[in-house]
């Protein structure tokens, strides 16, 4: 708190972590003597720049924008860009520290970091959205690069927005390489990166259930958000036999006792993805579901709950309420969607729950194969990159059990995930000397 005053977020990620590996370290005295956890809780570096645009109406804007580069002892430094009016230092900090784990789980060669701006896209025509991306990325191509540092996206960045940057990239240096993931299909990006995040939560849930003898069938799901990754863990859960009754924006929650079923998920993404519309008008098309203006759907009684928005949007008030209605699993879509409070309710009632780290990897692990392709200059086939998502997951699940089994049945999928990522990095750190 003392090194980071004002950067709340990012004071919880490491507080989160620490509590895990400060026990996991207590007679390993080589990671204390190098302090390690010290140095992977400080950036290599943080890049702060200007991005100056001209809106419609010929009015000079002027934004923030960053790049954390947390770690790349493990690879070139690997995580979204981030467009939304709330991000700040420590929220990106926060990001790229728990990026760092997140890839060092996914078992491939990537380093952690994580971008964006206080840009809001919401009302800004395409042009405008082109314009801020072309200027922020003629700053920001100068940090990045096919072997030193892949963006990609997250909130308020997706496909089009990729496509901007990736346009600038290549204006500026002349170079067509595999510098951002998520790219479109005609130019570089990987079948399944889209779905990867969303798809990837719900595997992951799957593998939980597993340890209990139970699977997805006939059971209900609380989701929030209705970007990219709820609407794709709203989509596998359905396939998989589930019954998703919520989705939500930072206006509210709709809850659809009937079910939103696939073609409801497919109304979602267009409505939210090309007219940019919002959650509430979901009931003008299916009357019989209800609009929560303001609230979050974690009142809704449900077996599984998927946190897929924000960072602390589910507090320990709700955790409380979810245990107490009998909610049994949680798979965090979003990055630290459960405030400190909410994760040790959790961890007290024994759910079967899965940080972010672990449960949301898919989506950089496809990123990661993304890179692979790029590099090899083909294109793997989507049932290949099907089973290689399931795998690494599958993976991911038994590194956590490795690390986080309690005995009597339980696994702290917490304390897994965060002794898997930070010894694997801690380790590379240490070969390296002090550096
Ligand atoms: P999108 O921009 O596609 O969707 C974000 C969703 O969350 C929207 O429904 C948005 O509502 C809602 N939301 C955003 N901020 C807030 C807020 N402050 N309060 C309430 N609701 C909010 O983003 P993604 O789906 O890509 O990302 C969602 C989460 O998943 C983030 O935490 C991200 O870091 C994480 N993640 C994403 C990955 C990816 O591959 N995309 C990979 C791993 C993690 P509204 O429309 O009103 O803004």
């Amino acid at each position: 708190k003392k090194r980071n005053p004002h950067q709340p977020e990012f004071v919880q990620a490491v507080q989160e972590v620490a509590e895990d590996i400060f026990e996991f370290m207590e007679d390993k005295e080589e990671y204390h003597s190098q302090q390690i956890l010290r140095r992977i809780a400080e950036p290599d570096r943080v890049v702060s720049f200007r991005v100056c645009w001209e809106d419609d109406a010929g009015n000079i804007r002027v934004q923030r924008g960053w790049r954390v580069q947390n770690n790349n002892a493990i690879g070139p430094y690997k995580g979204g860009i981030r467009f939304h009016p709330s991000v700040t230092e420590s929220v990106l900090k926060f990001l790229a520290f728990e990026q760092t784990f997140k890839n060092a789980l996914t078992g491939l060669p990537m380093g952690g970091g994580k971008g964006g701006s206080n840009f809001n896209p919401k009302g800004k025509s395409v042009r405008e959205i082109m314009r801020f991306c072309q200027s922020f990325m003629t700053e920001l191509y100068r940090h990045i690069g096919a072997d030193i540092d892949v963006p990609a996206g997250d909130i308020g960045v997706g496909g089009r927005e990729i496509g901007f940057m990736f346009g600038q990239y290549k204006r500026i240096t002349n170079n067509f390489t595999g510098v951002l993931t998520g790219k479109g299909l005609e130019w570089g990006g990987s079948l399944i990166r889209t779905e990867a995040t969303g798809y990837g939560a719900v595997y992951f849930l799957e593998n939980m259930l597993a340890t209990k003898g139970e699977n997805l069938e006939g059971k209900t799901a609380v989701i929030s958000g209705s970007g990219n990754v709820a609407t794709h863990a709203a989509e596998k859960i359905v396939q998989l036999g589930g019954k998703v009754l919520t989705l939500s924006d930072s206006g509210g929650f709709i809850h659809d006792p009937d079910g939103i079923t696939q073609d409801k998920i497919d109304w979602v993404k267009t409505h939210k993805t090309h007219r940019r519309g919002r959650i509430e008008e979901y009931v003008e098309a299916f009357p019989k579901a209800t609009f929560h203006a303001g609230k979050t759907p974690w009142g809704v009684p449900c077996d599984m709950a998927l946190p897929c928005a924000t960072q602390n949007e589910l507090l320990g008030e709700d955790a409380k309420m979810l245990v107490a209605n009998g909610c049994r699993a949680v798979s965090e879509g979003a990055n630290m969607p459960t405030d400190l409070d909410g994760v040790h309710i959790f961890k007290a009632a024994k759910l079967l729950y899965a940080p972010g780290k672990a449960s949301n990897a898919g989506g950089v692990a496809v990123s990661g194969l993304e890179m692979s392709q790029n590099s090899e200059r083909r294109s793997w086939k989507e049932d290949e990159l099907q089973q290689m998502l399931k795998d690494i997951m599958a993976g991911i699940h038994k590194s956590c059990i490795r690390y986080g089994d309690q005995g009597g049945g339980y696994i702290d999928y917490v304390k897994g995930a965060n002794i898997a990522g930070f010894k694997k990095v801690a380790d590379a750190m240490l070969a390296f000397g002090v550096v």
